[in-house]
Order: C-alpha cells, then sequence, then structure tokens
C-alpha cells in the first residue's frame, strides 16, 4: 500500500508508447523552459536554445557569458528523490534501464561542456513552479 495521499498511477501505455509520448512532451519549448527564458530574457540577456553543436543540446546557451541552462524534466532526466520522477508500475526493468541511459547522457554532456570551459546549470521541472526562488538561483548563477 502507497503511503496516505499517495496517488499511483497505474499506466495503461506500452512502453513504446509512453516513450514516445514523453519524447513529444519534452521536445522543446515546454512550460519549464518557458518559464526559465523568460526570466533569463527578463535579464536582458542573450541566448540561444537548443544548439545541436554542443553535447546534450543544452535549452539554453548563452555564448557570451560562458553559460549553459539545462530545463530537465522531473520524469525523463529522473529529478533525484523527486515525486515526479517516479517510474510507471508496470515494465519497471525497462524503464530503469532507459532512465539509466538518460541520466548517463545528461552526466556526460555536462562533463564535456565544464571541460570545454562552459559553466552549467540544471533547473528541474518542479523548480520552475517557485518563480522568486528560481530566479535568485539564475541571478546567482548568470551574475
Ligand atoms: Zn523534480
Amino acid at each position: 500500500m502507497p503511503p496516505a495521499g499517495v496517488i499511483v498511477l497505474v499506466d495503461h501505455l506500452t512502453v513504446e508508447a509512453r516513450s514516445e509520448l514523453m519524447k513529444r512532451v519534452r521536445r522543446s519549448g515546454t512550460a519549464p523552459e518557458l518559464v526559465v527564458r523568460r526570466i533569463v530574457h527578463g535579464f536582458g540577456y542573450r541566448y540561444r536554445l537548443n544548439r545541436k553543436d554542443l553535447p546534450g543540446k543544452p535549452d539554453l546557451v548563452l555564448a557570451k557569458r560562458r553559460a549553459i541552462i539545462f530545463v530537465h524534466g522531473c520524469f525523463w532526466h529522473q529529478h533525484p528523490s523527486c515525486a515526479k520522477a517516479r517510474p510507471p508500475k508496470s515494465n519497471a526493468a525497462i524503464w530503469k534501464t532507459k532512465f539509466e541511459r538518460n541520466v548517463v547522457r545528461d552526466k556526460k554532456a555536462i562533463i564535456k561542456l565544464k571541460a570545454a570551459g562552459w559553466r552549467c546549470l540544471v533547473v528541474w521541472e518542479c523548480e520552475t513552479k517557485n518563480i522568486s526562488k528560481l530566479t535568485r538561483r539564475l541571478v546567482r548563477f548568470l551574475g
């Protein structure tokens, strides 16, 4: 039994169908990404989106400041100890493999970017709910 107040969603989709759905959801221009873009734009900084020439295709690239911001969906990128990152009940093993692959890919991208002199910030989807907190964090990061 889950603890009181926790809703368990039964996943009726196959792994492939769910995977396709999540891919579509995470494509650029998701709500959390727009929140981050709006704040950074409000600072007057210029950025480029989804630069394919950089590892991990970062969501926001501020070339002049050598700064990169990833906006990660909590589910797909497996935000540690986040309720939104809970895997679907069915096909648990397949999901585990899929998620591990994503997490490793994210880590590798950041290692490569840092090695190339980029500063990296990861903003999780659930962290875009508190705008003032997120704004302070972005100010600290971008200077
Ligand atoms: Zn989260």
